[in-house]
């Protein structure tokens, strides 16, 4: 297999530029003690590119998160990154947005596509406008949307602030329901985001930060893998992000409960090599490799369907089904067990 560079980044993040309470440094730092290598910056209808660039060993990218605030019914929120001037104004045209983005070299993704509320809070910001098509992919799991439908009260809602580990568990079965549909049709990327804000909640006379900065880049992360690593000049690396994302080179990994660094799926068929968000045409023999960083319950997926399931750290398996292929693990932590890695699919059908 040939050589290929991880990095671990930390997607959808909000600044006092838009709705978030930490600066860009508050940020950067926040990241830089969480071991990140990258972050993409995603401000409500501002890009801020002046603050794109290499901050120590961390890599600081800037998107923004589009939607059109006059909306009635608020919702489709669209990832916009990569893009090298502000789109805000086709906010009330999803598909001209989608288009803008990809025309202006970016990735688009769709951002908390299915959003569960509970009777504490009950404001939800689902994706509404699922005719549009071009979009690079979805936003699988968002780490700070999950906790919503939890908080059914304000008791619940302390407890979530304090031990959000406990409240976890994974990216909504809608959601993977809707990304094998749409996988069906054309390649989907899926990414994780922690949406964080860091948000100051009050309790009677106390003030707490709701799930701070580097709480958040310890948990949901997009895992990438670029085929040269970084080499310090900002177009270059952005390109590399950026290429990954597109490709679906990368994985959602919930890093709290444990590292997800060096978990490989790939396929070989002859002579070719696939790599997560890959192609290879139907008809010969296709042998899937997955390896995990420590042993986990780990499923193989074929259009949806769970085809294979161990509990260790390799899995092989042959087939010459035609078919979407991708890999969920599972590990047990904080008292149950929870997601922890989604590959992005290999796909294996005519091109
Ligand atoms: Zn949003
Ligand atoms: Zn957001």
């Amino acid at each position: 297999m040939t050589l290929w560079y991880e990095y671990v980044g930390n997607i959808h993040i909000h600044t006092t530029a838009s709705d978030g309470t930490g600066t860009f440094s508050d940020v950067a730092r926040a990241a830089q003690a969480a071991g990140l290598d990258f972050i993409i910056v995603t401000d409500h209808n501002k890009l801020c590119l002046s603050e794109e660039g290499w901050r120590g060993p961390l890599l600081v990218l800037i998107g923004e998160e589009i939607h059109n605030p006059d909306r009635n019914l608020e919702g489709s929120h669209l990832l916009c990154l990569g893009v090298r001037e502000d789109l805000s104004s086709l906010a009330n045209d999803p598909q001209a947005l989608i288009d803008a983005v990809g025309a202006n070299g970016g990735v688009s993704f769709l951002a908390h596509p299915f959003d569960r509320a509970s009777d504490f809070l009950s404001d939800t910001y689902p994706w509404l406008d699922w005719g549009v098509n071009g979009f690079t992919g979805i936003e699988l799991w968002n780490y700070m949307a999950e906790f919503r439908s939890y908080a059914v009260n304000r008791w619940v809602g302390l407890l979530i602030v304090n031990w959000p580990q406990y409240f976890t568990r994974g990216p909504w079965p809608e959601t993977l329901a809707k990304w094998d549909e749409l996988t069906r049709d054309r390649p989907v990327v899926a990414l994780g985001g922690s949406d964080v804000h860091a948000t100051p909640h009050h309790f009677g006379p106390w003030t707490w930060k709701v799930h701070p900065y580097e709480l958040c880049f310890r948990a949901v992360n997009t895992h990438i893998l670029t085929p040269e690593p970084f080499s310090g000049d900002l177009d270059h690396d952005r390109a590399l992000v950026l290429e990954a994302l597109r490709r679906g080179h990368c994985w959602v990994g919930y890093d709290l409960p444990a590292l997800t660094t060096g978990f490989r799926f790939w396929a070989r068929q002859g002579e070719r090599i696939a790599l997560m968000g890959d192609r290879l045409p139907p008809g010969e023999h296709v042998h899937f490799e997955i390896w995990l960083p420590r042993p986990a319950h780990v499923r193989l997926i074929r259009d949806g369907k769970v085809i294979a399931r161990t509990y260790g750290d390799r899995m092989h398996l042959v087939t010459s089904r035609p078919g979407v292929y991708r890999v969920e693990a599972y590990r047990r932590a904080w008292g149950r067990r929870r997601a922890w890695i989604f590959s992005n699919p290999i796909y294996v059908r005519e091109g």
